[in-house]
């Protein structure tokens, strides 16, 4: 990204406060046109999901973009809360060491 060319005030006087004042909002535009792009991008993407139901209800788009897990019964959810289950990363953690 470019853009946003940073303006000498008249006179040419730049004191650091208000240097550092300009860099703190360049560098805050710049999050929020980046938070903005992620989250058009999050939901072109959702889009099509479950068939494309909430293509044309940008509430329902809104809220698969946010919450991309809707469900949390016995199958859909964390093993543990339903199974006793370890995690990968767990099973991973907890494998026996292997001598070689
Ligand atoms: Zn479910």
């Amino acid at each position: 990204m470019s853009g946003l060319r940073k303006q000498t005030p008249i006179g040419g006087i730049t004191t650091a406060q208000s240097e550092k004042q300009d860099k703190g909002d360049a560098q805050m535009m710049r999050a929020r046109a980046r938070r903005r792009h992620h989250v058009s991008r999050i939901k072109r993407r959702v889009r099509r999901y479950y068939g494309g139901y909430a293509k044309d209800k940008p509430r329902h788009l809104g809220r698969i973009a946010r919450t991309r897990q809707l469900c949390s019964c016995w199958m859909c959810g964390n093993p543990r809360r339903y199974l006793g289950e370890r995690s990968l990363q767990e099973r991973r953690a907890f494998q026996p060491v292997e001598s070689w």
